[in-house]
């Protein structure tokens, strides 16, 4: 469906972008985005995408907000303690932008799931705090041939990647991660800004995929020191015995 004039009007400071402009927008609303994770980088991401107007978020979260979530996660309030992460982000995307289609899944990602979730995306952003569940998403992103924006946060440190297909995730971390008992932010800590910085570069990297804007940064590793303040890129190579891509 073409853009409406009440569309064209809250979209203008991207349409006068040459690199987006009408045809970037319309991407924008036609793409459909699965964001696997309602905390800390999805509370940068979701807001991003929904002002940009990508026109299906799914938002995938099996949590209640925790008090200890107020520190980083700008989605919820205080008296939202206690309520579905999945229905809170959704009622914020509705109120925010009511071209965004927005459906819940407030279950778990787990192997014997994933694939009916995410298939039909034509973007994952996962932005899950347990390396196990990055490797399912990663996993079934290879298969399904979705590209996937990966993005963590620890104590000050962010990491945001695309990957599309071949190097994956898998091709990054190895296999040792796919028990489920590795750190979490729970254990390190985490700068709340931080989460918030690698949410929205997520989302950046997000609408340049959608919209085409080039470079690809495919297979990039975007590192980002919230100490040195330094942003760094490292190449991701592909690993020939890889479970997932090789
Ligand atoms: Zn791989």
């Amino acid at each position: 469906m073409a853009l409406s004039d009440e569309e064209l009007d809250r979209y203008a400071r991207h349409i006068v972008l040459p690199q987006i402009g009408g045809a970037g927008q319309q991407r924008l609303k036609d793409a459909k985005i699965a964001i696997v994770g309602a905390g800390g980088i999805g509370s940068g991401a979701i807001p991003a995408l929904t002002g940009a107007g990508v026109g299906h978020l799914t938002v995938i979260d099996d949590d209640r907000v925790e008090l200890s979530n107020l520190q980083r996660q700008p989605l919820y309030a205080a008296n939202q303690v206690g309520e579905r992460k999945a229905d809170l982000a959704a009622r914020y995307i509705g109120k925010r932008n009511p071209h965004v289609e927005c459906r819940t899944v407030p279950d778990r990602i787990e192997a014997d799931n994933v694939d009916a979730i995410l298939s039909g995306h034509d973007l994952i952003i996962d932005g899950t705090d347990n390396f196990a569940t990055r490797l399912v998403v990663s996993d079934a992103a290879v298969r399904l041939g979705i590209p996937l924006i990966s993005a963590a946060a620890q104590q000050f440190q962010g990491q945001v990647a695309l990957f599309r297909s071949k190097p994956c995730y898998r091709c990054f971390v190895g296999d040792a991660f796919d028990a489920d008992d590795c750190d979490t932010c729970a254990e390190l800590g985490v700068l709340g800004a931080l989460t918030g910085t690698v949410g929205n570069f997520a989302a950046l990297l997000a609408i340049r995929a959608v919209t085409g804007i080039t470079p690809d940064a495919a297979a990039t590793l975007h590192l980002f020191d919230g100490l040195s303040l330094k942003w760094r890129q490292i190449h991701i190579a592909a690993d020939p015995a890889c479970k997932a891509c090789g």
